[in-house]
């Protein structure tokens, strides 16, 4: 089964049906085998398993209604990568997690941290031309400053997504 498929975003909402998040389909997947959320919208591809074919979600909802924390997300590999819609912060390229790596915008060599501000992805040909220098000594330039993947940005990050998944826009335009 390809991996990419797997890896497309679906729009995660509330019992409430208010959006709340987006994860991987990997994840909407199992939140549904395990009975925790159903299915809202579906795409129109199959996925393939030895048993059986399912639909795969592009919109599921939380069956149990779920408090949300006033916390954000724990900064990962994962978690950054899905923030920067697996693009490329410099070429703009969009690739497979695999050929992907996480830029320290601010090398580590010159006390750049490891933060949400300052990590983003990057292919590794950007990252090896980059090497140990910022982007303005690099002359290259961030496709637009790193935030932290709080709630708002989720939401922001979801209207952006949104524009390009029609099953999606009906949850988020209201
Ligand atoms: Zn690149």
């Amino acid at each position: 089964m390809p991996t990419d498929r797997l890896q497309r975003p679906v729009l995660v909402l509330n019992a409430s049906f208010e959006p709340i998040n987006i994860c991987a389909a990997r994840r909407a997947l199992v939140l549904v085998l395990k009975g925790v959320a159903a299915a809202e919208e579906e795409c129109l591809h199959a996925v393939h398993s030895a048993r059986a074919a399912m639909r795969m979600p592009s919109v599921i909802r939380l069956l149990e209604y779920r408090r949300i924390p006033h916390q954000t997300r724990a900064l990962s590999r994962k978690n950054i990568l899905m923030r920067d819609r697996y693009t490329c912060q410099y070429c703009h390229r969009t690739l497979p997690s695999a050929e992907l790596t996480l830029d320290h915008v601010i090398p580590r060599s010159r006390a750049g941290e490891s933060a949400w501000e300052n990590l983003v992805a990057c292919c590794h040909s950007c990252n090896n031309r980059k090497g140990g220098r910022t982007p303005e000594d690099a002359g290259m330039k961030l496709a637009r400053p790193p935030r932290p993947f709080s709630l708002h940005t989720s939401r922001h990050l979801m209207r952006m997504l949104g524009r390009s998944d029609a099953q999606w826009r009906k949850y988020l335009f209201y």
